[in-house]
């Protein structure tokens, strides 16, 4: 008998090899109809593809985003397809599935593509898809392959780096191509495509080779499906920060100043600061104390926190003075200057926690070429906080922390999010700093204190930083976009780096174990993705223009005036539209 255990452990037997579609098919009709590919012990594959061995098995459908990886890599190939038919010279590289749809790479040699182009490889990418072909994987030899694509350096490229014995072509219709699998049952289900876009690309992201082109697209199983992601589409670019923000007068940047550094103007100044104000105001309620550092820090400091051997290289590089031989950074993040803080008094195990908040201003060295709008910068100001605490209180400050970041996300709007829970590698337990015990006692604390809270999680394994766990949340906002905001991590390192203690009841010294933590992320970050969500109508309490008085004629002034005082006063504020034309 061939086991095949479900995802809800549920376990189906079966007499000898079995495909994918068939357990589809042992399940319900309808499952078998709308599965389209599968992953058979954690390796996507076709779903006619027969299990041999007792096994785990997936089945995905268009509503999953591996089905929709296999659907949108099926489509990559169908572009392929197109893309030989108008140009036979053209050599073809790579076409991968990406977050939304898919691209290929693709050498056109002398002439590149346009967009006036684009209309013509949808209308065959559709007509060939019509043709209902199945995904035919085929092994082939190193030397076969190699020979089949003996005029194009980049597949040569490819397979040279795969193992003998590893290689497959894949063919649909007419059309072959060296790839290793993982997609839908047959071209026919895919009724919608819409090539995006068609970008220059470096071979291998690596500005030393060829220059290629990236041709973007995406498809779907439905038109209906197509005109509503290009509505949404459209609807984002309405609502991109970059145009918003210099419409509602809240940020600009000059070249003078330097690129990626952000100038707020006094709106978005206002917005900003209404901003910190709410979060001092619920961080006070929490026990919170402010702390204010510099935005230089002696390279000394960032040596012992170890940043400088981790990040001094792709850094802003160092201040020097003129004479003394110091050596300043600018301040990559707050923790270490956090840390010195908590050091310049003694504490006791009575004293703690102890939470420091800051704005805090950080410089990071980005690429021109990364630089957006106000989502990468190479300056910008974190809603920051370090907690110190006793092992023993790690759970509670945990719990308060959810509480705050729920409390934010609750008061702007953003309802739905997903919070990743990410711990150590249960394999590889070696790369992690702190003992075993105190990891047990920091990750039971997260998977708890979410529990605790209701929240929505995913757990990921090896995804903890080395020197503790974390919890993110990821927001969605009102277009479907998921947003990495709040962060919120345990770290053994930096308390035993800066090598920080407190007097425990024992009256020995202990160390405190410390939690970063940020709810909005960073304040430039956090509102780009409100102006996007809002479409820049922000809720009343955050707007910086709260209300206009028009006075019905010049006679009223004093009085308008007098109103919008009064208003001022209640630190609610707005304008006087006293302009004598009608709106
Ligand atoms: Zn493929
Ligand atoms: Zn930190």
């Amino acid at each position: 008998m061939l086991k095949i255990t479900l995802p809800d452990g549920s376990i189906r037997e079966y007499e000898g090899a079995v495909t994918p579609l068939q357990v589809a098919l042992s399940i319900s009709d309808g499952l078998a109809r709308n599965t389209i590919s599968a992953v058979v012990n954690g390796k996507q594959t076709e779903v006619e593809t027969p299990i041999t061995e007792d096994s785990t098995l997936q089945l995905l459908t268009w509503n999953d985003d591996m089905g929709k990886k296999a659907f949108w890599h099926s489509s990559a190939h169908l572009l392929a397809q197109a893309i030989m038919e108008f140009y036979p010279e053209a050599k073809l590289t790579i076409g991968p599935a990406i977050a939304n749809g898919f691209y290929y790479d693709v050498d056109f040699g002398g002439e590149p593509l346009s967009e006036k182009d684009f209309e013509k490889l949808e209308k065959k990418i559709l007509e060939n898809a019509k043709k209902n072909s199945t995904f035919n994987l085929r092994e082939v030899s190193k030397a076969d392959a190699l020979k089949e694509y003996a005029d194009n350096p980049f597949k040569t490229e490819l397979i040279e780096n795969l193992p003998d014995g590893e290689i497959t072509f894949v063919t649909h219709d007419n059309f072959t191509d060296l790839c290793r699998g993982g997609h839908i049952p047959s071209t026919g289900i895919v009724k919608a495509v819409k090539i995006l876009n068609a970008a220059g690309a470096y071979w291998r992201g690596d500005e030393k080779n060829p220059q290629l082109t990236r041709v973007y697209g995406i498809s779907f199983p439905k038109q209906k499906e197509l005109t509503e992601y290009l509505e949404r589409l459209e609807e984002a670019k309405r609502r991109d920060h970059r145009k918003l923000g210099k419409e509602l007068g809240i940020f600009a940047f000059s070249e003078k100043v330097g690129a990626g550094l952000p100038l707020w103007l006094p709106k978005g100044a206002a917005l900003r600061k209404k901003l910190e104000e709410f979060l001092s105001k619920a961080q006070k309620k929490q026990g919170y104390e402010f702390v204010i550092s510099p935005h230089i820090g002696a390279k000394e400091l960032y040596i012992t926190s170890g940043h400088w051997e981790k990040y001094g290289e792709d850094s802003f590089q160092p201040i020097k003075t003129p004479n003394e031989g110091e050596e300043f950074l600018l301040k990559p993040m707050n923790c270490p200057h956090h840390c010195e803080i908590y050091k310049a008094q003694q504490w006791s195990y009575k004293d703690l926690p102890k939470r420091y908040a800051e704005f805090g201003t950080v410089y990071r060295y980005e690429q021109s070429g990364e630089l957006h709008g106000l989502t990468r910068v190479r300056g910008f100001t974190q809603d920051d906080a370090h907690l110190f605490c006793t092992p023993d209180q790690l759970l509670q400050e945990f719990e308060k922390v959810i509480d705050l970041v729920l409390y934010v996300f609750g008061s702007l709007g953003f309802a739905d999010f997903t919070a990743q829970i990410s711990l150590r590698d249960k394999e590889n337990r070696d790369k992690y700093i702190g003992s075993d015990e105190n990891w047990e006692k920091a990750e039971n604390a997260i998977v708890t204190a979410a529990k605790a809270k209701g929240l929505k999680t995913v757990t990921e394994y090896g995804e903890a930083a080395f020197y503790g766990p974390k919890l993110d949340f990821m927001v969605k906002d009102a277009l479907g976009r998921s947003w990495q905001l709040g962060t919120i991590q345990v770290d053994y390192n930096l308390p035993e780096r800066f090598d920080l203690w407190y007097n425990g009841s024992d009256n020995e010294k202990h160390r405190p174990v410390m939690i970063h933590r940020a709810p909005f992320g960073s304040m430039e970050r956090f509102i780009a993705i409100l102006i996007e969500n809002t479409a820049g109508d922000f809720p009343l309490w955050l707007s910086p223009e709260q209300f206009t008085i028009l006075p019905i004629s010049e006679k009223y002034s004093d009085y308008a005036k007098k109103v919008s005082e009064s208003l001022e006063i209640h630190d609610i504020c707005g304008l006087i539209d006293d302009r004598n034309e009608k709106p």
